[in-house]
């Protein structure tokens, strides 16, 4: 039987020069071909042209380059793109590109399905499959990165790990990718322009502010009152409301990054000034910034967008109290590329 190929990109530029060496080549022809994989993104060894015909023929006997297959690509009316993206496996996430007037911002799955289960969002009803491999993941930046040069003539401008998935429970490989992604040998992207959103997993939180990342940090808080949190995203009675606020207190610490926090104000559930107030009393101690998202209904009855009054009361209690706020309106809408609509529907 022959044995499976392995994924080349799982390599480190070390074990690949390694691997030349213990073939009788050059450390230095290590250096070229991962400057094929990810500095050039190349689909297959046959595109390696400074690399002579046998050795290619060599990588080819030993390896397999597991590239992602943009299998459907979807275009909204307000210039949003949606893209169905197949794995090796034949499983697919969803990855989306959203344009402004200066930027395009990609906006990434980390995990195939997720681990969480959050009852407004369409992803939380998918099983959790597996996590996405580093590769995986900055092959979705990359095809993004094409699409907005194609259609909108200027390079990708920011990520955000808002997709499908926990990307803290996916800690390393979504680390590994940012790596490769702000890497000079990958997209040499600048760390500020990436950021990553949890739902919250405080020793997680902690971890990353030790490795002292450059990204910046989003948590989707949607209430700061552990009752009405734990009803709406129920993985909060593991992991309470005091235990992320010590986490993000270290973050801040450590960082002195500014925390963005998600928020949905939902009619009867979160609404209410005390709801508000508690908000402010959890993230003060830090400059923070609240993006105040729209609901994307999913289907159900259960939740329902709030009016715009409360919307008003969150922005002038928060304002009063020195937190900056935006409200955004959803972007995507009518290809369910909005937030928390990913659930690979067409
Ligand atoms: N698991 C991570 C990454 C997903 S980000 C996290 O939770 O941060 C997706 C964002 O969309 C989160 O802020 C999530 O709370 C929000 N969201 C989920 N379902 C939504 C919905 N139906 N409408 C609006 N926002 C939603």
């Amino acid at each position: 039987m022959q044995t499976k190929k392995k994924d080349i990109r799982a390599l480190t530029k070390d074990q690949l020069r390694d691997f030349f060496v213990s073939q009788g080549d050059k450390a230095f022809r290590g250096n070229q071909v991962y400057e094929w994989l990810w500095g050039k993104a190349a689909y297959s060894f046959e595109e390696m042209t400074n690399i002579s015909k046998e050795t290619r023929q060599m990588l080819e006997d030993n390896f397999v380059i597991n590239h992602i297959k943009v299998d459907q690509m979807q275009r909204s009316s307000d210039g949003t793109i949606k893209n169905a993206v197949r794995l090796h496996d034949d499983l697919i996430v969803e990855s989306v590109l959203i344009p402004t007037d200066t930027r395009t911002t990609a906006c990434v799955s980390s995990q195939v399905g997720c681990s969480l289960d959050c009852k407004f969002c369409a992803t939380a009803k998918l099983k959790r499959m597996r996590n996405l491999n580093p590769d995986e993941i900055y092959d979705q930046v990359v095809a993004i990165d094409n699409e907005s040069r194609l259609y909108f003539d200027r390079p990708l401008s920011n990520i955000v790990f808002m997709g499908m998935g926990e990307p803290l429970m996916n800690y390393n490989n979504v680390l590994a990718a940012i790596e490769k992604i702000t890497s000079p040998e990958g997209l040499g992207m600048s760390p500020r322009r990436i950021t990553v959103s949890t739902s919250g997993v405080p020793k997680m939180i902690k971890k990353m502010a030790d490795t002292e990342v450059k990204f910046k940090l989003a948590v989707s808080l949607h209430s700061a009152i552990d009752e009405v949190r734990t009803s709406i995203m129920p993985f909060n009675a593991t992991f309470p409301l005091a235990d992320l606020r010590e986490a993000l207190q270290y973050w801040y610490s450590k960082t002195k990054s500014r925390i963005t926090y998600e928020y949905v104000v939902w009619r009867g559930v979160n609404d209410k000034p005390k709801d508000a107030e508690a908000l402010v009393q959890f993230c003060k101690f830090a400059p923070s910034k609240v993006n105040i998202i729209e609901y994307n209904p999913i289907g159900d009855e259960m939740f329902h967008q709030a009016d715009s009054a409360a919307l008003d009361m969150y922005r002038e209690i928060l304002e009063r109290n020195g937190i900056t706020v935006t409200v955004r309106r959803s972007r995507g809408k009518d290809i369910d590329a909005a937030c928390g609509q990913l659930a690979n529907k067409s």
